[in-house]
């Protein structure tokens, strides 16, 4: 009896054992494919702005890397890291191609740019409604939170102030990058 109970345990283990290793395989597996699919938007994207630069004939404007570690909070750590990582691969592809393409990246400092309202020059943490809303607290001036952060690279990168929007820079990236929660 204690013999029989002591062979099925250890076939259930056995069994265990081979379904979590089919299991991180399948993990991994899926990790590569979201790797891969990462790769080919960010490949397109970095394609997409450069020739568009190009057709303007105008530089690029890029927010300066801050530290991973700020970015990343105790929530979501995991999310946090593969954002960080597809930005930054995005940041790698932009930056040889516009080399290749002898068009001028300029980094800009980016403390800010989500908070600053582009009509007015206000700077409040509460112009940031939520991850993708601004709205100024100061003039009403509202859009979305990515497309003020790029308004305000760009203005930074012509050395304007905030609501100076020259014709130079044909695209700005925003660090807030939902690109790694696409499947
Ligand atoms: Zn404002």
């Amino acid at each position: 009896m204690e013999e029989k109970r002591r062979i099925a345990a250890h076939r259930r283990a056995r069994l265990q054992a081979k379904q979590s290793r089919a299991a991180r395989r399948k993990l991994r597996w899926l990790a590569g494919k979201q790797a891969r699919y990462q790769r080919d938007v960010n490949h397109q994207i970095s394609k997409a702005v450069v020739s568009k630069a190009l057709r303007h004939s105008c530089g690029i404007a890029l927010e300066k890397l801050r530290g991973i570690r700020e970015r990343i909070t105790a929530h979501c750590r995991q999310r946090a890291r593969l954002a960080n990582w597809a930005f930054g691969q995005l940041r790698l592809f932009l930056c040889y191609k516009a080399a290749r393409a002898g068009i001028p990246v300029q980094l800009v400092d980016p403390a800010h740019t989500s908070q600053t309202c582009p009509a007015c020059g206000h700077t409040e943490r509460g112009n940031r409604r939520s991850r993708g809303e601004f709205c100024c607290r100061l003039c009403g001036h509202a859009g979305l939170a990515d497309h003020i952060a790029a308004r305000n690279i760009r203005a930074r990168a012509l050395g304007d102030a905030p609501n100076g929007l020259g014709p130079k820079v044909a695209a700005a990236m925003p660090a807030t990058s939902s690109l790694a929660s696409s499947e």
